[in-house]
């Protein structure tokens, strides 16, 4: 039997290897594009969601269609989609799918006394000057951020547009950025066209002026230049989906359910400059532009179960949608169900950076796709413009509708960072905060009447009951919170008094009056080592305690009391003279 097995053994061996062998290798063309430009595009048929889900985790699907799914790979994914044994189709690249003299010319930029027209695609350095120029004609609306430098060093750019730039206002923040995919360019010009039409806008139009003086809004039109330029600073022509690491910056971000890197990857230059980003400016909302299909994703996009604001999500979605198609021609944005979809429920993503938005941030992030075909041809710039800015607009109004106000500080007013939850509703981050400089802040959210629950470190919890919202208005909320030391000699004094110190050991310690609770002492040596341990025989309202320490050595003594949540030390010192 050994005799046999022996060669059976080898031949088994040699011919796995040598089809996994073949397999890997018998695709020069594929090879070919991963070399030129580092990404691959192909479609392949699957049979279940699972498996869609599976795929996510190793390529980027870039659309569904039925059972067919589009999709993106860097040569390590597509070496690992290929072990799957699935057959594929390859498909031209879609940064090279519209013709390259239908991406140029046709642009006319303003002088003094016209506008720019926005139908053409900007060159880098045009891009550039666009964004420095927006701040430094406008310098009272308008101030430039830059977010860091991609991987091959171009600018990450946004513009703030605010009355009073450049302070923080006590005002709902709202975020819009485009082109993360480089080959999505219509979001990167109609980005630049708003910034455009706010500016110009501003005490012109009224809803924009009004916008302007009561938000404040953050535009970065291109998140992925290295992407978008990757056929030159001269064009978008050649455009690739993936940063200059051939990494999808979508896929990039920390995941809530598969933890800081899903994609196995680093975080890039450009992921971390985002990151940061929306660390320090609290967004309330956001918005991230997509092209290669026409829906508003509603998060979340790699669970299935839905985000505590679900209801919330489908009528700002719809009304987006809704907006869209009345200004749009039929057949327009009208993808899964007529222009909106849960994420998940479309195709799980991992990664992306709706989902870190949402999670980390406290920032409701939408992706919206904008276009079927992802680089626009010049002349539907305008088009797409009409069809969505008024969209545009209104998804800035929303930032202020739920309820919004101030959490102060009940003695002093001054403004307190506060967390902001709602008990049986709030899941999953979806709790907002007030933050300072102002102590603002703002919670969208779908009508009803809700619980809301104000906690803050050095302060007394405070719900209050039955806040009653309606949708598209808003519910003005201002909480005071009551320093634990409240009542304390009018919260100025929130030390422990001791008489006389030095002393013999007839000391009176005095502890700040009006408490809620009976305390506590302690009365440590300076080693540490506990000496007394008491629960204060007085009611809240008495304020001193007397005590015989004549049993203990001369030295220092650390006193503390502990009442509910407040906790105080003070020292004396022993001296028997
Ligand atoms: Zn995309």
């Amino acid at each position: 039997m050994n005799r046999y097995c022996f060669p059976f053994v080898l031949l088994f061996v040699f011919t796995v290897t040598s089809y996994c062998h073949a397999q890997v290798n018998t695709d020069p063309l594929a090879e070919g594009i991963l070399k030129n430009r580092g990404e691959l595009y192909f479609s392949f048929h699957v049979t279940s969601p699972d498996e869609v889900s599976d795929f996510s985790r190793i390529i980027s699907i870039d659309h569904i269609d039925g059972e067919k799914v589009y999709a993106y790979a860097n040569k390590k994914g597509f070496s690992q989609f290929l072990n799957k044994g699935n057959s594929y189709t390859i498909l031209p690249s879609p940064g090279l799918l519209t013709p390259e003299k239908e991406l140029a010319g046709m642009y006319r930029t303003g002088e003094s006394d016209s506008k720019t027209i926005w139908n053409f695609y900007p060159t880098y350095q045009q891009y550039i000057d666009y964004m420095t120029g927006f701040a430094s004609s406008h310098p009272d609306i308008c101030n430039i951020d830059t977010l860091g430098n991609t991987v091959q060093g171009r600018l990450l750019l946004a513009v703030k547009i605010s009355d009073n730039v450049n302070q923080q206002e006590a005002e709902p923040r709202v975020f819009y950025t485009a082109s993360i995919h480089g080959d999505e360019t219509a979001g990167f010009v109609l980005m630049l066209h708003l910034i455009d039409y706010l500016l110009m806008n501003y005490g012109v139009d009224p809803k924009v002026t009004n916008l302007i003086q009561s938000t404040e809004i953050f535009i970065n039109p291109l998140a992925n230049p290295d992407g978008t330029y990757y056929g030159g600073n001269h064009t978008v022509y050649g455009s690739v989906r993936y940063n200059a690491n051939a990494i999808d910056l979508n896929r990039n971000y920390p995941d809530p359910r598969m933890g800081p890197h899903p994609d196995g990857e680093e975080w890039q230059p450009e992921t971390q400059a985002f990151m940061s980003y929306g660390e320090s400016n609290h967004f309330t909302m956001s918005a991230n532009f997509h092209g290669g299909a026409e829906v508003f994703n509603y998060p979340w996009d790699t669970w299935s179960k839905l985000t505590a604001d679900d209801n919330w999500w489908q009528r700002v979605g719809r009304e987006w949608a809704d907006t869209v198609h009345k200004y749009g021609p039929s057949g327009y944005f009208n993808d899964l169900d007529n222009g909106i979809t849960n994420g998940h429920a479309w195709y799980e993503i991992t990664g992306g950076r709706q989902d870190y938005m949402n999670f980390w941030d406290h920032c409701r992030e939408v992706t919206v796709e904008i276009s079927d075909v992802k680089i626009l041809p010049v002349n539907q710039l305008e088009n797409f413009w009409e069809y969505n800015h008024p969209s545009f607009l209104n998804f800035i109004e929303e930032s202020h509708f739920g309820f919004t106000g101030f959490v102060t500080d009940s003695i002093t007013g001054q403004p307190v960072f506060a967390r902001v939850f709602i008990a049986n509703h709030d899941q999953d981050s979806s709790e907002v905060f007030s933050y300072l400089p102002s102590g603002f802040y703002a919670r969208p959210i779908y009508e009803g009447s809700y619980d809301v629950t104000f906690s803050a470190s050095g302060y007394h919890t405070k719900t209050v009951n039955q806040i009653v919202v309606h949708n598209r208005q808003t519910t003005p909320l201002n909480v005071q919170l009551k320093p634990l030391s409240h009542g304390i000699d009018q919260g100025k004094d929130q030390t422990i008094r001791i008489y006389p110190n030095p002393g013999n050991g007839d000391f009176e310690i005095c502890f700040p009056a009006g408490r809620d609770e009976p305390g506590r002492i302690l009365i440590c040596s300076a080693q540490g080592d506990v000496v007394v341990d008491d629960n204060l025989k007085m009611s809240p309202g008495d304020d001193c305690y007397k005590t015989n320490l004549h049993h203990l050595p001369e030295g220092l003594y650390i006193v503390r009391f502990i009442s509910g949540e407040l906790t105080l030390t003070n020292k004396f010192i022993i001296r028997y003279d």
